[in-house]
């Protein structure tokens, strides 16, 4: 299973104990899944139409425990996609309680008003049930062992900046674009993603979420010293090779005595030492001598093979 699915499953088993918080879950669920249509006995149905079993239940709970209404659930078979069932949850919209959650939602015989109704997300631990619910209904996370991402398609931009807006007073700095035409409300930091993890209450995924970025960050850890070292030695072993051609040049056309004295011994040195840095040399000469001194001989010795190449 993704991680996605994962997340999803388990939020969707979580239902609010406070009647504000399961009201505030409910509207951002229906507020970006659902559809309303008016009925033959007059009133209006609620159409909620969702991925999994779960998720349909826990609609169906949500609106019996918050609003007291009950619902219907139907099994529906999608041909033309390989994942073929979901799952319809109708609602009838009757009485007193049917008006109540009509008013909640912001419905009306031309649909919804997808704009965020503030005073059921006053209380920071409705906001945190709000955002679940926007997450439940059309969020996706990326599993932590690829880049950090998580992000929620929201089908009106009014309703995304208030989403963004909900997230912002819970401390969580998500950014707002668009893809096709859709709004999207997105989080890159991981540490972002954690906060939002908790703030869900999904305490299994981030548990799974931690692990992973606690080997991650220490692999990146040991991977920088890693190249680091591996990025000196080549420098280090690239320059040494050119030397001992420049040497090797050197002796075979014009012998070691068209070396100054004061050179040769380097020159026989880095023969001998191929991988030796400048500095390990120094210390070999007699008396030692310090990487930039050695650096100035050696300099010399490729001026010397460089007058010998123009000659010729
Ligand atoms: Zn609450």
């Amino acid at each position: 299973m993704s991680f996605a699915n994962e997340v999803r499953n388990e939020l969707a088993r979580i239902i609010p104990v406070n009647v504000c918080c399961q009201k505030a879950e409910l509207i951002a669920l229906l507020g970006i899944r659902a559809e309303l249509r008016p009925n033959k006995e007059g009133d209006m149905t609620l159409f909620t139409t969702v991925e999994n079993a779960s998720l349909a239940r826990k609609v169906y709970t949500l609106l019996k425990q918050a609003y007291g209404v009950s619902s219907s659930v139907h099994i529906l078979q999608k041909r033309r996609f390989k994942k073929s069932r979901v799952y319809r949850v109708e609602t009838s919209l009757q009485g007193e309680t049917g008006a109540i959650l009509q008013k909640d939602l912001g419905a009306s015989e031309t649909g919804f008003s997808r704009q965020v109704k503030w005073n059921i997300v006053k209380k920071n631990c409705c906001k945190r049930a709000f955002i679940r619910g926007a997450f439940l209904s059309s969020g996706f996370i990326n599993r932590p062992e690829g880049n950090y991402h998580l992000e929620i398609v929201l089908n009106d931009s009014r309703l995304a900046a208030d989403v963004q807006r909900i997230m912002r007073r819970l401390g969580l700095d998500a950014r707002l674009t668009e893809r096709k035409n859709n709004p999207l409300i997105y989080i890159k930091e991981g540490e972002t993603i954690v906060d939002f993890l908790r703030l869900v209450e999904a305490s299994h995924a981030l548990l799974d979420f931690e692990n992973v970025r606690i080997i991650k960050s220490m692999r990146n850890q040991v991977n920088r010293q890693v190249n680091c070292e591996t990025a000196n030695l080549a420098k280090t072993v690239d320059a040494s090779v050119r030397q001992v051609e420049m040497i090797e040049r050197i002796l075979a056309q014009q012998g070691i005595k068209v070396i100054p004295p004061k050179l040769r011994e380097l020159a026989l040195l880095r023969l001998e030492h191929p991988d030796h840095t400048l500095k390990e040399l120094g210390m070999l000469l007699e008396p030692p001598l310090t990487k930039s001194g050695v650096a100035y001989r050696m300099s010399k010795l490729e001026r010397l093979a460089d007058d010998m190449d123009r000659e010729e």
